[in-house]
């Protein structure tokens, strides 16, 4: 299915939000369903052309995906889950109209979550696998899941080429650029700048129109969160389009409504922390009316003042410099 994104962006969005709320939950819940007891047999991927060589596919199950598609084959960032390989496939050879295009020269993954990097497995033996060195480390460690210690992930599936602060392909006629958010969503998130198309896919940097999942456990801060969003939008043209980690593709006007929304959540529980008020009080007063919605999807407004205050907790409560 290929789709002008002018013409359906509003009820590409409606329809991305209902799937988003089961598809989240699984990913993210208190106990969520092993992938390989998921069933995705419904899930069909939407292709939109953004701008110059590059694509989006989003599903709705998973992070959304962004594709570089021109002579020089496949650049792919991020690639959902493994069950879903055969469909990304199916998909990027739409994109670049030939069988080659199925197998991406490279591959980014924005940081190491699994609804983000689990179809690694199915694409390292043919892709360049590069991320920032903390997504490394953390998909080769085992980890505690809900139902026992999840192995870490098999040597095809780790990235091959890790970086600290910033990495450049060169490609298809352009410089596509993955530049590190200190402490933002985790410790390894990257934002991935598609330079001559004018596209950014802001991984889970960025979910559009709710709030958002901070893994604190993984070394994710809000405050960081913000310094990285407001690094980004100093940095990239006005006109750019939007790629968010989840909801509908977005512009620079939506992602400054997003840091809107961060920095007076922040600033509204650090406040309330200074007068010595409890989470319970905090949650019980709520969000003011303009955030209403936002809490409707997986991560709800409890859910999310409370990741605030913690991260106020950890972070000694210091200024996230406005
Ligand atoms: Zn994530």
């Amino acid at each position: 299915m290929r789709i002008d994104k002018s013409d359906t962006a509003m009820t590409k969005g409606r329809r991305l939000a209902a799937m988003l709320g089961a598809s989240a939950a699984a990913a993210w819940g208190a106990h969520p369903a092993p992938v390989s007891a998921q069933d995705f047999s419904d899930v069909e991927f939407e292709v939109i052309h953004m701008s110059g060589n590059v694509w989006a596919l989003i599903s709705g199950r998973g992070g959304n995906i962004g594709v570089s598609s021109g002579p020089d084959g496949t650049v792919m960032v991020d690639d959902q889950f493994a069950p879903l390989a055969d469909k990304i496939r199916a998909a990027l050879m739409e994109v670049g109209q030939s069988e080659e295009a199925a197998n991406p020269r490279f591959l980014i993954n924005t940081h190491w979550h699994g609804d983000h990097t689990g179809g690694n497995e199915e694409f390292g033996p043919e892709s360049a696998i590069i991320a920032h060195t903390n997504v490394r480390r953390r998909l080769a460690e085992p980890r505690q899941g809900a139902n026992g210690v999840i192995p870490g992930a098999p040597p095809d599936a780790l990235p091959v080429v890790t970086f600290d602060d910033a990495v450049s392909i060169h490609f298809n006629g352009e410089e596509i650029r993955a530049i590190h958010i200190p402490h933002g969503h985790t410790d390894g998130d990257v934002v991935v700048h598609f330079t001559g198309s004018n596209v950014i896919h802001m991984g889970d940097n960025f979910f559009a129109g709710r709030f958002p999942f901070i893994d604190l456990a993984s070394g994710g801060s809000a405050e960081g969160l913000v310094r990285g969003i407001d690094q980004v939008i100093q940095t990239v043209p006005a006109d750019i389009q939007i790629i968010p980690g989840h909801g509908p593709l977005s512009n620079v006007d939506d992602l400054r409504v997003y840091l809107r929304m961060l920095r007076e959540n922040l600033e509204m529980v650090r406040g309330k922390m200074g007068e010595g008020q409890s989470l319970e009080q905090i949650q019980t007063a709520g969000v003011s009316e303009e955030w209403d919605g936002w809490g409707d999807g997986f991560i709800s407004t409890d859910r999310f003042l409370a990741t605030l205050f913690q991260s106020l907790s950890e972070s000694g409560g210091e200024s996230s410099g406005g």
